[in-house]
């Protein structure tokens, strides 16, 4: 039987990679993102549906929620990234505020909001999935402190879930390539630096992650529930 899948920025990069994956295993797939060109593009190409939603702004929640069918099998919090790619290099105080108050609500507040809304919706049996960052336990900032929060966060959310059936998990990546996160602000040393630092010597890609997303969602996962699943090539290795 096909699952109701909701991936919020599917458009793009991750969140477009894990839309075609659940699209080819038969399911239900709606993607969100804030602009509509590449949500109609993905939507044109695989048949998904795709809704435009800011999911950093409580009032457009409550308009996707009008949209969206009355029980979801999988959510799948992936909208976010560093803001400070688009930060405008002020240092004073208010702007230090600013910019960081902007990582922690594209990332956790994104996710935190959305389950919320959806929280009444979420079947028996579902899966809650938030894509954290290899930045949570390396540092970047305050977007490295946005997805260690996720991450904690994700251990309230799994206690509370768990007697509804429900699974919720983090799949934390490393570096992956192919996608917006870096803008075209990747220097190639740094490019270098972040495939060295793997075991595989070679970058993620967006399929990578998908896979493991799809992992936590399937039967297979459902004594899996407040982890971190580490997808890095071993650039951050635990025991
Ligand atoms: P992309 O920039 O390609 O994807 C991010 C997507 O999120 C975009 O489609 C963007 O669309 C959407 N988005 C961002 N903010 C919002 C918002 N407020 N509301 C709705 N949609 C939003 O990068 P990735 O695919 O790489 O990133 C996906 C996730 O993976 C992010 O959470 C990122 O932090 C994480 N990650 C990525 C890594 C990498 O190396 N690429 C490494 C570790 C973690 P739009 O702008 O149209 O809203």
């Amino acid at each position: 039987m096909s699952r109701d899948v909701l991936i919020t920025g599917g458009g793009t990069g991750i969140g477009r990679a894990i839309a075609r994956h659940f699209a080819e295993q038969g399911e239900r797939v709606i993607v969100t993102g804030r602009r509509p060109g590449p949500l109609k593009e993905l939507a044109d190409e695989t048949g998904v549906r795709a809704l435009v939603c800011d999911h950093a702004e409580p009032a457009a929640l409550t308009e996707l929620l009008a949209e969206l069918p009355d029980r979801l099998d999988v959510l799948v919090n992936n909208a976010g990234g560093n803001t400070d790619f688009d930060a405008d290099g002020e240092s004073d105080l208010a702007s230090y505020a600013r910019d960081f108050r902007a990582n922690l609500d594209a990332n956790l507040v994104t996710a935190a909001l959305t389950t919320r809304c959806v929280d009444d919706r979420l079947a028996s049996g579902g899966a809650v999935v938030h894509i954290g960052s290899i930045a949570a336990d390396q540092g970047a900032g305050a977007y490295g402190a946005s997805k260690a929060g996720l991450a904690t966060w994700n251990l309230d959310l799994a206690a509370r879930f768990g007697p509804r059936g429900i699974t919720a998990n983090v799949v934390s990546p490393g570096y992956i390539a192919d996608t917006e996160f870096f803008r075209d602000q990747l220097a190639n040393e740094t490019r270098e630096r972040l495939i060295a630092s793997t075991a595989t010597g070679r970058p993620g890609s967006p399929e990578d992650i998908a896979g493991a997303v799809a992992f936590l969602a399937s039967p297979a996962a459902r004594h899996i529930t407040g982890q971190v699943l580490n997808v890095n090539g071993g650039a951050h290795t635990t025991r």
